[in-house]
């Protein structure tokens, strides 16, 4: 198998729809360092995802390589554990590369000058000269054209857009500091979809992003146990919506859906919520990454504890600690 097969083949395990190519694209924006993260798509990123940050960029002898499988600047035996650093399989240019039309344009900094790169059905030009101040910019057109098997999976441009949509909301809630701003230029058009400034802090940022009135009607948590830690807001009981999409999952700064953790959190209101409530909620937990394993699945959404009990003890006595302080008693003890 030459290796461009090998690369879609990985790419259709770590790119499934516009949205992943998009988180792949900005935690490696986050992971630069970057404060200012733009994200313009068209067609709901079918025909044009492209991400521009004002990180630390690529410098030009290192982007061949940047675009090469496994190739990532994170290897390192430390950095393979590092919980603040996301992907780390160096896997998410090639296969971007592999199954759409990659450009990439970099400078690092302190370089003299910007180089542009592009990649198409695994393919690459040679390097050559482009102009920008700072920062990177992701490219990505005509995403799956070479897999018409995934491009006939992908859903309407409106269901699309709005899983990128998700996944930038969800981002923007794990890192409060960086700005921001995802734009559909479809037909050359320039509609904001979603923009959050940079935060001075957590709830600011989660008042962007939920409202104010979450932030107004919420519990601050701070809970531990065992090295693991327990952050975030929880909605109070008298702010509950029909349907459980409203609850945000953060594993060491990543957000995560897990059914273990969305089962704690149901658990935890279960004497103050009717059966058909849920609440509204952010948690993040934060722990030593020898306890959690996010590289269940490729995509990283998903999480695996090393003791899971631990874990949903955890969120269901801070949340019920939390319940009783706001004055909703629970029928079971507090604290188990
Ligand atoms: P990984 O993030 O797993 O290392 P990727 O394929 O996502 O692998 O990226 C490959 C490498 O390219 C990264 O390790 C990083 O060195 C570099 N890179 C990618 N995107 C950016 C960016 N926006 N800014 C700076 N460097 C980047
Ligand atoms: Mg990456």
């Amino acid at each position: 198998m030459d290796e461009s097969a090998v690369n879609r083949i990985a790419a259709g395990e770590v790119i499934e729809r516009p949205a992943s190519a998009v988180k792949e694209l900005v935690e490696n924006a986050i992971d630069a360092q970057a404060t200012r993260i733009v994200v313009d798509i068209a067609d709901g990123g079918r025909t044009l995802i492209r991400v521009t940050d004002d990180g630390h960029g690529i410098a030009a002898d290192d982007l061949p390589l940047a675009l090469s499988r496994h190739a990532t600047s994170k290897t390192s035996g430390e950095d393979l554990l590092n919980i603040h650093t996301f992907g780390f399989r160096g896997e998410a240019l090639p296969s971007l590369g592999a199954v759409g039309r990659l450009t990439l344009t970099s400078r690092a900094l302190g370089s003299d000058g910007a180089m542009e790169l592009r990649v198409s059905g695994g393919r690459q030009d040679p390097p050559r000269p482009a102009a920008l101040r700072q920062g990177t910019v992701v490219e990505l057109r005509d995403l799956f054209h070479a897999t018409p098997a995934r491009l006939k999976f992908l859903k309407s441009e409106r269901s699309e857009t709005m899983a990128v949509t998700d996944t930038l909301r969800r981002l923007a809630m794990a890192e409060p500091a960086v700005a921001f701003t995802l734009r559909d230029v479809s037909d050359g058009g320039d509609r904001v979809l979603f923009r959050a400034d940079g935060a001075a802090n957590l709830i600011d940022r989660l008042a962007r992003v939920l409202g104010r009135d979450f932030t107004d009607n919420a519990m601050s948590l701070d809970a531990e146990r065992e090295g693991i830690r327990l952050t975030g807001l929880a909605a109070l009981p008298t702010y509950s919506r029909g349907n459980a999409v409203h609850q945000y999952l953060f594993v060491n700064g990543r957000p995560v859906r897990d059914r273990m953790l969305t089962g704690a959190l149901r658990g935890a209101y279960a004497d103050v919520l009717a059966k058909d409530r849920h609440a509204v909620a952010a948690l993040f937990l934060t722990c030593d990454p020898t306890k959690v394993d996010c590289n269940v699945h490729p995509a990283k959404t998903e999480v695996r504890f090393r003791d899971a009990g631990v874990v949903r003890g955890l969120i269901v006595s801070g949340l019920r600690h939390a319940l009783a302080e706001a004055g909703h008693r629970s029928s079971t003890t507090v604290g188990t």
